[in-house]
C-alpha cells in the first residue's frame, strides 16, 4: 500500500518548478493529482508526463487571485477526481526590488499572489475537509519570511503573514482534524529564482554569495522540497501541526 493511495492532492502553481516537482512525487506515491495553475498549459505538460508514467493525474486551470477561479476548479476537482484530502498551497511570484523604488501596485500584485490567494484556497477547502474530519495542508512559504532577504521586502511580508496565517489555521481546525505545516525553501532553481537572479542585475555574483552563505554548499532543486511537503501530508505527520519546516541546506 503506497503511502497516498486514494487520496485526493491539490498541488497550486503545479505547473512550475516546486510544484512539478511535487505533484510527480504525490503521484509516484499513489495519489490521483490535481494540478492546479494559472498556465493551464504548464499544468496540462505535468498531468501528461504523469499519466504517461502510469500515474493518475488532471491539470485544472486556477487562478489563485480570482476567488471565481478558484471555486470553479476547486468544483471540477471534486467532481473529477473526489473529496480533496491534501492541499498543498504552492503558486507564488517574486520580483526582485529595494523598498523604496517598488511602487503600491506592485505590492498589491504581490500580496494578490503569495497572500490572499493562499487565503482564498483555504476558503474553498476548508470546509470540505472540517465536514470530513480529516485534512492536510502544507504552504509553501520561504527562508525569506524567517530571516528577510534584500530586495525582497514585500515577498517577504506575505511568506511572513502566510506562516502566522498557518500557525493560526491550525488551531482553528485541529479540532476538526485538519493540520496545517509550513515549508520554507531557501534559494531552488527555479524559473521563480531564474528571474530573480535577473532581477538583481549581477546573477553571477548573486549565485556566488547565495553558494557562499549556505551551509549545504549549493542552492536548491526542485526535487530537495518534495520530501518535507510529504511527511507534512502523510500519516506519519499526524500528530504535527501549525509547524515550519526550512528546506534551504541550512
Ligand atoms: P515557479 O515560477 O517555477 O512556479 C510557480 C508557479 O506558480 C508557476 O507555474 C506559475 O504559473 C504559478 N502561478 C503564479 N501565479 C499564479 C496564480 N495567480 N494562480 C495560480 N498559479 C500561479 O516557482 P517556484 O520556485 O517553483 O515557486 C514555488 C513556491 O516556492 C512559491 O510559493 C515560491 O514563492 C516559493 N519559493 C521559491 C523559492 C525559489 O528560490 N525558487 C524560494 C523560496 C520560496
Amino acid at each position: 500500500m503506497q503511502r497516498f493511495e486514494s487520496k485526493t492532492v491539490v498541488v497550486t502553481g503545479g505547473g512550475g518548478g516546486i510544484g512539478g516537482a511535487t505533484c510527480r512525487r504525490f503521484a509516484r506515491e499513489g495519489a490521483r493529482v490535481a494540478v492546479h495553475d494559472m498556465n493551464l498549459e504548464a499544468a496540462e505538460k505535468v498531468a501528461a508526463a504523469i499519466r504517461a508514467d502510469g500515474g493518475q493525474a488532471q491539470a485544472f486551470r486556477c487562478d489563485i487571485t480570482d476567488r471565481a477561479s478558484v471555486d470553479q476548479a476547486v468544483e471540477a476537482t471534486l467532481q473529477g477526481l473526489g473529496p480533496i484530502d491534501v492541499l498543498v498551497n504552492n503558486a507564488g511570484w517574486d520580483v526582485f526590488k529595494p523598498f523604496t523604488r517598488t511602487e503600491p501596485s506592485q505590492w498589491d500584485k504581490l500580496l494578490a499572489i503569495n497572500l490572499t490567494g493562499a487565503l482564498h484556497m483555504h476558503h474553498a477547502v476548508l470546509p470540505g475537509m472540517a465536514a470530513r474530519k480529516a485534512g492536510r495542508i502544507v504552504n509553501i512559504a520561504s527562508d525569506a519570511a524567517r530571516v528577510g532577504s534584500s530586495g525582497e521586502a514585500v515577498y517577504a511580508a506575505c511568506k511572513g503573514g502566510l506562516v502566522a496565517f498557518s500557525k493560526t489555521i491550525a488551531r482553528e481546525h485541529a479540532r476538526h482534524g485538519v493540520t496545517v505545516n509550513v515549508v520554507c525553501p531557501g534559494p531552488t532553481d527555479t524559473a521563480l529564482f531564474a528571474d530573480y537572479k535577473e532581477g538583481a542585475g549581477n546573477p553571477e555574483k548573486l549565485m556566488e554569495a547565495f553558494t557562499r552563505s549556505i551551509p549545504l554548499g549549493r542552492i536548491g532543486q526542485p526535487d530537495d522540497l518534495p520530501g518535507a511537503i510529504l511527511f507534512f501530508a502523510s500519516d506519519d505527520a499526524s500528530f504535527v501541526t501549525g509547524q515550519v519546516l526550512s528546506v534551504s541546506g541550512g
